[in-house]
């Protein structure tokens, strides 16, 4: 097969980066994959992955193993503060028949599917560096590498996150990544039985919700405004999500409230995002995943659209013959669903900031999951 670029560096090793280079590596592209992290890890918690991202596994070829590794199920339970049901929400069985409508997994797990299938394929991963400058002419891109060595590439994909440094070398003014006015608070906590599936309770202004990523765990995440990006102090950080959950009487919130002591590893972000105007690429550097679009988890698929983006770029390398036209048509093909997600993350925030209209919220919940299960 004849590719629109031959030799390709990927910049960034999470989970749009690794997924860009299983996809390349698949079609016969020549990949390096340079990721500053010399471990080569995704610290965090656990991440909820909706029908379109279990979809997207399934291209990739790792769906059995996230089956393995992960938790999948039906539906998402919304919950009043003190316990009963308000709601179950279809999740569409968008992988097929068989797969369940969504699922979430340990952070740390999921990458190392993704990295194991990222080397498998043959990718040469460069662990511990970055670029030092990227210089593109007509016929190709001469990057050096934080380590001395120099190598010329065909394309050069940034995939680096929300802090981009490849976005930030390509397009020195575009747009920073803004505060939302919204904090997440996320911790590994022990499953009860009776938590099967995507748990939301739903506070005034806080929410409160579970998701299991195994048998034994589950992953708590609480959303909670905040009006500025002030630093937190981590020795706070078990106290105050004990002060959030002592507003939920829900049997299982005061269990987990009840559980959670010195030695409990939480871990806070406030929320930010970005979502970069068009073009995501210039000349034969393209930018994919958060360092695009990084949005808030409000939907649950900041990944899922990452994971997408590497898929359909892929694709599009493989099947135009030139880079110019392949990077056209993967824009054309990302931008509505991308800003789509982004923006009604955002619209999704801001309600729940001003403790406002839920039947906006709902509305905007539902409209977005059926356009996500939409073919990309
Ligand atoms: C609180 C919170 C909860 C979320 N929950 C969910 C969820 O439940 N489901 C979901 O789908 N999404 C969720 N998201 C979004 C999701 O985490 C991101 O969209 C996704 O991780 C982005 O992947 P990425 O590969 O584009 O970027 P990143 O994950 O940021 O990966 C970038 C990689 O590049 C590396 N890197 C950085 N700079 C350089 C450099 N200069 N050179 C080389 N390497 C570099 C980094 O070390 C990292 O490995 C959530 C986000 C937040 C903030």
């Amino acid at each position: 097969m004849t590719l629109a670029a031959q030799r390709i560096l990927v910049i960034g090793g999470g989970f749009a980066g690794m997924s860009a280079a299983i996809e390349l590596r698949k079609r016969g592209a020549d990949v390096d994959l340079v990721e500053i992290d010399p471990g080569w890890r995704n610290c965090g918690t656990g991440i909820s992955v909706a029908g379109a991202t279990l979809r997207a596994f399934q291209q990739l070829g790792v769906l059995e193993a996230f089956l393995a590794h992960g938790a999948a199920s039906d539906g998402v339970s919304i919950r009043l503060p003190h316990g009963p049901e308000l709601a179950e929400l279809p999740t569409p069985r968008i992988a097929g028949p068989d797969v369940p409508g969504g699922g979430a997994i340990l952070r740390p797990a999921l990458a190392r599917i993704l990295a194991d299938a990222a080397r498998a394929w043959g990718t040469r991963v460069i662990l511990g560096h970055t670029f030092q400058s990227i210089d593109q002419d007509a016929d190709g891109v001469d990057v050096r590498f934080t380590d001395g060595q120099h190598r010329r590439y065909d394309l050069v994909i940034g995939a680096d996150g929300m802090y981009s440094e490849t976005r930030q070398n390509v397009f020195p003014d575009a747009p920073k990544p803004r505060y939302t006015g919204q904090a997440c608070w996320r911790a590994v906590v022990p499953r009860p039985p009776e938590i099967r599936t995507t748990t939301l309770w739903i506070g005034p202004t806080i929410k409160p919700g579970v998701n299991p990523v195994s048998q034994t765990e589950m992953y708590l995440f609480i959303t909670e405004p905040r009006p500025t990006n002030a630093h937190v102090e981590r020795s706070t950080f078990v106290d105050q999500v004990r002060a959030l959950l002592a507003e939920f009487s829900a049997p299982v919130l005061q269990t987990i409230r009840d559980g959670l002591g010195p030695t409990s590893e939480v871990v806070f972000r406030p929320l930010e995002g970005i979502l970069m105007p068009r073009p995501w690429s210039k000349g034969r550097v393209v930018l994919i995943g958060d360092a695009v679009h990084a949005t808030t988890p409000h939907l649950a698929s900041g990944a899922c659209i990452g994971i997408e983006d590497a898929i359909v770029l892929a694709e599009e390398i493989a099947s135009r013959p030139h880079i110019a036209a392949a990077l056209t048509a993967f824009e054309q093909r990302r931008w509505e669903r991308c800003r789509m997600v982004v923006e009604n993350s955002w619209r999704l925030g801001e309600i729940e900031i001003a403790g406002g209209d839920k039947a906006e919220h709902a509305r905007i919940m539902r409209e977005s999951h059926v356009a996500l299960a939409q073919p990309i």
